[in-house]
């Protein structure tokens, strides 16, 4: 299997938008629990169910649920190609449930990469942002527009989304469970030596290059 590099970052932080450029730059697989969970509320599973009262009050769904998810992907194929895991694990619990799933197929963990950034500055990014519905573009009402207003730059799309849970209300809710339950986990990563941080307040293309330097460091 190809590496393993797990995003860590409070909401807002750039991990799927960082995790989508490492897809394209290194032929690596993003896989979200978050895109996952929120598949499942659409589909109406019973998983799905559970999870969108969670979601919607911005705070975290329960171990089980994800780590049955988080499973059911990990045995596709194209995961092979190694992964980076966006907003996956986020509490202790799922560290360790990782951990195990890794060291049954013989694997580990590559890289766990914090993203670090200002709180406030969150809740500005969180707010605005929204993606096109066919390709999962990002976009920012004030930083990031598409060259023609309301269409995809990338695949020329007009449905445009936004989250359920991207109001600043909420934000600050995901923020209180990164602090208490996620954050610990830089520590987790850490005492394994496999932690590296990166300061990603400044412009995505020069996180994707600082990132890019480090998978390269870590996964060549
Ligand atoms: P995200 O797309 O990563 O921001 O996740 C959106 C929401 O899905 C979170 O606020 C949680 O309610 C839920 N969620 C996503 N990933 C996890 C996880 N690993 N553990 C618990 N809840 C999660």
């Amino acid at each position: 299997m190809g590496p393993v590099l797990i995003l860590l970052g409070p909401p807002g932080a750039g991990k799927g938008t960082q995790a989508r450029m490492l897809e394209e730059d290194f032929g690596l697989v993003q896989l979200s629990t978050g895109d996952l969970l929120r598949a499942a509320v659409a589909a109406g599973t019973d998983a799905g169910k559970q999870a969108k009262a969670v979601m919607e009050a911005g705070q975290l769904v329960s171990d089980d649920i994800v780590l049955a998810i988080l499973k059911d992907r990990m045995v596709q194929p194209d995961v092979a190609k190694g992964v980076i895991l966006d907003g996956f694990p986020r509490t202790a619990v799922q560290a360790e449930a990782l951990d195990e799933l890794l060291a049954d197929a013989g694997q580990k963990i590559t890289a766990a990469i914090s993203l670090e950034v200002d709180d406030e500055a969150m809740v500005a990014r969180v707010s605005g942002r929204y993606t096109c519905a066919g390709c999962g573009e990002g976009y920012h009402d004030e930083f990031k527009q598409p060259a023609k207003a309301g269409v995809c730059d990338k695949c020329g799309g007009t449905a445009m989304k936004r989250r359920a849970d991207d109001n600043a209300e909420t934000v600050r809710e995901r923020l209180t469970a990164y602090h208490d339950q996620t954050a610990p986990l830089i520590t987790y990563y850490d005492d394994k030596g496999v932690l590296e941080r990166l300061d990603a307040m400044g412009p995505i293309a020069d996180i994707r290059q600082a990132l890019g330097a480090i998978v390269q460091g870590v996964a060549a």
